[in-house]
């Protein structure tokens, strides 16, 4: 019979394939009671299922691809830190002498509780780290019962096996990457959650949060992964099979020749140049940048630097990742976004609890409130600038104010490196994200302080819809063709624009090849997006008439009726 199953998809394109069933390790397992004279040699095997856990872990780092992406070796990390925690690696062993019971049992017992504590969490970031507590718990279970955590090689040749699984970890992946799988489904994950990072990264179809996925596809059906709509079509009939062979050979072909346009240059169909640029999270990031020919970093997401430890970064660890990345993008724009810690993303020390985190102390906010956190990174920023082309963009601007205060912190950072005799590109250029209404509908009194602008979408939706983008409850609500998110990012350019300031788009909007003719239209002439992106909107630019975009956009500025917006869409992309 075939059917349908609906999920998130997190990375594009269209994979056919048999299903390679991930065994679901659940974490269930008997219990028996222990004799007295037994207790303390289970107490070792808990000790010893502790230690084999902790060794996977660490040859796991010490055998990371080199072309795995660079959030596996922060997950691991992670995983290490759980795994080091007393309330897994030792409140199990109380239980198992007060108990008698087995180290399975104690373990599990123990870990139960510590979740339900995480469903409790208002934090959706923290709440999604439940799966990683979950995946070290099973890694331990597995070292308790001898089953070694393995992806067993799938029946069918492998680039036409899908991988089916209920989560999958970190470590999973890279364990994944052995075998060239033409995608991955599984039933968790919300937008923010690891497994949905890693997929991006990997740039193969995949698709989260399908709830039952697991337990609806039986080994071996035939499957098609839709990763673009989030789409799995289960035991699709010939037709069906047919249309999908012949959009995936064409999804393929395209990837193909887009390789041809490395070397052309970003331009409209009459010569209007487009400059495109690559939003990266860790310095390694600049490689994939380069490949796809990125004409600089439009957003630097400095705070990747800051998380998934638990010391800071030093100014001097700082300046080298800055330093690293100026060199290496030798002479063109590279835009550091100062810190936006707070909302889904925290830092160990100066976090602090906030019933609803969006709205809360999150990035430029959190930065005032820690001025000395903010000093350090300034300074690093400063210091880098001498090596290249750097401009300092700061996040999440609501108040004038607030950007007074923070030009006011980058004259106090140049003035004590001044004192100090340390070199820095006086002239280094400070932009503001313009990704908060407010900011956005008072815009005069922000770009004539500014020298560019770039304008955060994914935020500006967040904030404009009310839907908080990392609930997946509400994923199908996050429009960024809502007419209130077209007049607002239609202003912001313009508004910058007729200031004589340069205006760049950041957010996903940016990278959404459906869109890209749309912000030609309002006047976009800059944009930032993941790297893996930059050659099909290149090639979208290049085919794109913009007289004829601009007069569509403007009747699309003109209408507040969904349809008649989803038909000018089309229009412009026909
Ligand atoms: C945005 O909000 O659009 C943006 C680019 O920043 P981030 O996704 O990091 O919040
Ligand atoms: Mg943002």
């Amino acid at each position: 019979m075939s059917f349908t199953i609906h999920g998130i998809g997190v990375s594009g394109g269209i994979a056919i394939g048999r299903a390679h069933l991930l065994t679901n390790t659940r974490l269930e397992v008997t219990h028996y009671d222990l004799a007295e004279s037994e207790v303390h040699a289970e107490m070792d095997r808990f000790d010893s299922a502790i230690a084999t856990a902790r060794s996977e872990l660490a040859a796991l780092v010490e055998h990371i691809p080199e072309n795995a992406p660079p959030e596996f070796e922060a997950f691991l990390n992670l995983h290490h830190m759980i795994l080091g925690d007393s309330t897994l690696s030792e409140a199990p062993k109380e239980i198992i002498a007060k108990q008698r019971s087995n180290a399975e049992w104690a373990l599990t017992q123990q870990a139960e509780a510590l979740l339900s504590q995480f469903d409790r969490m208002e934090d959706a970031y923290l709440r999604e780290r439940k799966a990683d507590v979950v995946q070290v718990v099973e890694r331990v279970l597995k070292a308790l019962t001898g089953q070694p955590r393995t992806i067993p090689a799938p029946r069918h040749p492998e680039e036409d096996s899908i991988l089916v699984a209920h989560d999958l970890s970190p470590a999973d992946v890279i364990l994944f990457k052995q075998h060239r799988f033409a995608s991955f489904v599984t039933d968790l994950g919300g937008a923010t959650s690891h497994t949905a990072i890693l997929a991006r990264s990997l740039n193969i179809p995949s698709i989260v949060a399908l709830h039952h996925a697991r337990q609806l596809i039986r080994e071996s059906e035939l499957l098609i992964v839709d990763g673009s709509s989030g789409v799995v079509i289960v035991n699709p009939d010939a037709n069906v099979l047919m249309e999908y062979e012949l959009r995936r050979e064409q999804w393929q072909l395209e990837r193909e020749k887009l390789k041809r346009l490395k070397t052309t240059r970003a331009a409209t169909l009459d010569g209007t140049r487009v400059e495109l640029q690559a939003n990266i999270e860790l310095p390694e990031d600049v490689d994939q940048a380069k490949d796809n020919a990125a004409a600089g970093i439009g957003l630097f997401r400095s705070e990747f630097l800051f998380l998934s430890r638990t010391d800071l970064p030093s100014e001097d660890e700082q300046f080298e990742a800055y330093r690293k990345v100026a060199v290496e993008m030798d002479g063109l724009p590279v835009t550091i976004r100062t810190l936006d810690l707070g909302a889904d993303k925290h830092l160990n020390g100066v976090q602090r609890f906030s019933p609803n985190p969006a709205l809360g102390l999150r990035a430029i906010r959190l930065c005032l409130a820690e001025p000395q956190l903010f000093h350090r990174q300034l300074r690093a920023i400063l210091r880098a600038s001498h090596y290249g082309k750097i401009k300092i963009l700061v996040p999440m601007l609501s108040t004038v104010h607030e950007l007074n205060q923070t030009l006011h912190l980058i004259g106090e950072a140049k003035r004590s490196l001044d004192e100090d005799g340390i070199a820095y590109g006086s002239e280094t250029p400070v932009g503001g994200m313009i990704e908060v209404p407010a900011a956005a509908l008072s815009l005069g009194a922000f770009v004539k302080r500014l020298d560019f602008v770039s304008i955060g979408t994914n935020d500006l939706i967040q904030y404009t819809l009310a839907i908080d983008r990392t609930d997946d409850a509400v994923a199908h609500l996050y429009d960024p063709l809502h007419p209130a998110v077209l007049t607002l990012v239609a202003q912001i350019i313009r508004g910058a624009q007729k200031a004589g300031k340069p205006v760049a788009v950041c957010g996903e909007m940016a990278g959404d090849v459906k869109l890209t003719r749309v912000l030609l239209g309002f006047g976009l002439r800059q944009f930032s997006m993941h790297p893996a992106h930059l050659l099909s909107i290149k090639q979208q630019v290049l085919r794109s008439d913009l007289e004829e975009v601009t007069q569509l956009a403007n009747r699309m500025l003109k209408t507040e009726e969904p349809d008649k917006l989803q038909g000018l869409l089309e229009k412009m992309n026909a």
